[in-house]
């Protein structure tokens, strides 16, 4: 017997498991294109912060080229002064780097190219394969035709090369004023892509760029700016979502003008991830943050990478849940709830257990000395003995979950009740002999009695009970406000409705602050420290927090109620 079926299963498994991009990418290198070099790039528009979808873009770019030793460039795709900003820059880089990623030197412009690119475009029109069209761009609009039905020709399209030339130069010296002039690439009015016919490549812009700043008054469209960027830098891979496949045509059309070699980039495209109760673009996402229905772009509800973060979310748990759905050809509107899974999976391996108490009632030990406080020893990760363990303080005082009391419980209610007997976590038995209403009939206090002999760790007493509460030593906890976040949108796809606007199902109850109270070694938490609130969820320490004045996030809950109770 051999050991090769084995070896067969294994690569059959690994087969099974490539995506078809990496499957493309192993038959380009099978071929032996571009001298077996894989080179990505991502490439985001500084016009807003980086969203989860990006996420999965960057994850397949900078992760292609990790799994093949190829490399990665970032790239700001800056061609419209506009909407661009530097803020927007620094946040893409730092979101990056947070994922895990880096592109060592390799950090590009599409600004870097205005000048080679307003080069290709003359020798485009010297080639007669560009025009300048003086049309508005509605009679463009007007004349572009259907699927099924022709464009018509610009009366211009046949202008002569000298006046082209000319134009095109008058254009960018600031000669008219916006909108006045386009230059088109000459391809075919009556192809059924429609992107070729005659796209316009420059348009002009008087509006400081800002690393150009006034150079320029031309400004290259996207798709006069994209491949051939890729093709500048040596990307062979150019990897991006579905909605460009309709692109590609023209992307290999500029590039079959400009390659003088062998050598060209191949667009791959692949779904965008849409995620449930969230929307994804920029555009919608910069309008929450302008009409301030958050509180930023990284609001922890919001899906940005930044908001992510501070929300408490890990970048392994963002991978995971990216590689749990794959890259496929088809659009998908992915489960929120998916992501949520990843996350509570990661954390329960990361996160120390806590106690705290974000709904406090006040329990008297009324056999325990009022003076003492004891140091009892619980672990920090039943998942990691080698996060060790500490010690909580326990008094005669404490605060427990008014969930965890009922007046008249029902049978199967394994936590207080007169009479009734549970195990405080890390510590001692306690049953309840008695409790105080106030004037409304609230609860006010718990009396009850502890069974020295029950201690955790020590005990001997041989008592049996069902349940096991958290709580926190009254004298000793920390006040601290807690953030509860909910859904963003209280619709599964808010930017679904033809007739309705996204912003009409905002969930109104998407953040909820409340004041509670947490073990007193939370003081050293330092930002963004993961946590596991026990019997609760998980949290960490919001940036927003001071000495004195702690604010906890809620991450996620510990189980998926969403699913319940909607
Ligand atoms: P938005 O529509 O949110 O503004 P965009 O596509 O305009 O996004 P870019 O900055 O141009 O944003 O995108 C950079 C890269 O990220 C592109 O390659 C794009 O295909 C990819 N990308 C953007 N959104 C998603 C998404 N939801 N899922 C996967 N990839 C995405
Ligand atoms: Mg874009």
């Amino acid at each position: 017997m051999s050991v090769q079926p084995n070896q067969t299963a294994n690569e059959k498994n690994e087969r099974k498991s490539l995506n078809f991009i990496h499957a493309f990418v192993e038959e380009d290198l099978r071929e032996g294109k571009n001298g077996g070099r894989i080179h990505t790039r991502f490439p985001p528009e500084p016009n807003g912060y980086l969203h989860i979808g990006h996420a999965k873009a960057i994850h397949i770019d900078f992760g292609t080229a990790e799994k093949y030793g190829g490399k990665c460039n970032l790239r700001f795709d800056d061609t419209n002064p506009v909407k661009e900003d530097v803020e927007y820059i620094d946040s893409i880089r730092e979101d990056i780097h947070w994922l895990g990623y880096d592109w060592e030197d390799r950090e590009y412009y599409a600004s870097d190219y205005f000048g080679k690119l307003y080069d290709f475009a003359v020798d485009m029109i010297k080639k007669g394969l560009a025009y300048v069209d003086d049309q508005s761009s509605q009679e463009i609009a007007d004349q572009k035709g259907t699927p099924n039905v022709p464009g018509k020709e610009s009366p211009f399209r046949n202008r002569p090369v000298a006046e082209n030339l000319d134009l095109f130069e008058q254009m960018n010296k600031g000669a008219f004023p916006e909108g006045a002039r386009v230059l088109r690439a000459k391809i075919d009015m009556a192809s059924p892509n429609m992107h070729m016919r005659d796209p316009v490549i420059y348009r002009i812009i008087n509006h400081p760029h800002h690393r150009t700043g006034t150079q320029w008054k031309v400004y290259p469209m996207y798709d006069f700016a994209h491949g051939q960027s890729d093709y500048f830098e040596g990307v062979t891979h150019s990897l991006c979502t579905l909605e460009f496949e309709v692109h590609r045509p023209l992307y290999n059309w500029f590039i079959d003008r400009l390659a003088t070699d062998d050598y060209k980039p191949r667009q791959i495209e692949f779904n965008r991830l849409n995620i449930t109760y969230t929307v994804m673009s920029k555009r919608k996402l910069l309008q929450m943050v302008q009409q301030g229905v958050v509180s930023g772009w990284n609001d922890p509800r919001m899906p940005t990478l930044s908001g992510l973060r501070r929300r408490g979310y890990t970048p392994v748990s963002i991978k995971n849940f990216i590689n749990s759905i794959g890259y496929t050809k088809v659009e998908a509107l992915n489960d929120f709830s998916l992501l949520e899974f990843a996350v509570r999976e990661d954390l329960n391996k990361k996160a120390p257990r806590v106690m705290a108490v974000l709904d406090p009632l006040k329990v008297i030990i009324t056999n325990y000395p009022e003076d003492k406080t004891e140091e009892l020893e619980t672990i920090n990760n039943p998942e990691d003995e080698a996060m060790g363990s500490r010690t909580i303080p326990f008094s005669r005082e404490l605060y427990i979950e008014r969930s965890d009391f009922m007046e008249d419980p029902p049978k199967k209610f394994f936590r207080l009740g007169p009479g009734m007997e549970v195990r405080l976590k890390s510590a001692y038995v306690i049953r309840c002999d008695d409790y105080k209403k106030d004037d409304q009939g609230n609860i006010t206090e718990l009396y009850c009695t502890y069974d020295e002999t029950t201690k955790s760790g020590a005990d001997t007493s041989g008592k049996k009970v069902k349940g096991t509460l958290h709580w926190v030593s009254a004298g000793h906890a920390l006040e601290a406000e807690v953030r509860l976040y909910d859904r963003l949108f209280s619709d599964p796809e808010p930017d679904g409705h033809k007739e309705r606007d996204f912003m009409e199902f905002l969930n109104p109850d998407s953040l909820q602050v409340v004041k509670g109270y947490v073990e007193p070694g939370l003081a050293e938490a330092k930002p963004l420290d993961h946590f596991q609130f026990q019997r609760i969820g998980y949290f960490n320490l919001d940036p927003d927090s001071k000495p004195g004045t702690l604010v906890f996030n809620r991450t996620v809950p510990l189980r998926d109620t969403w699913n319940k109770n909607n």
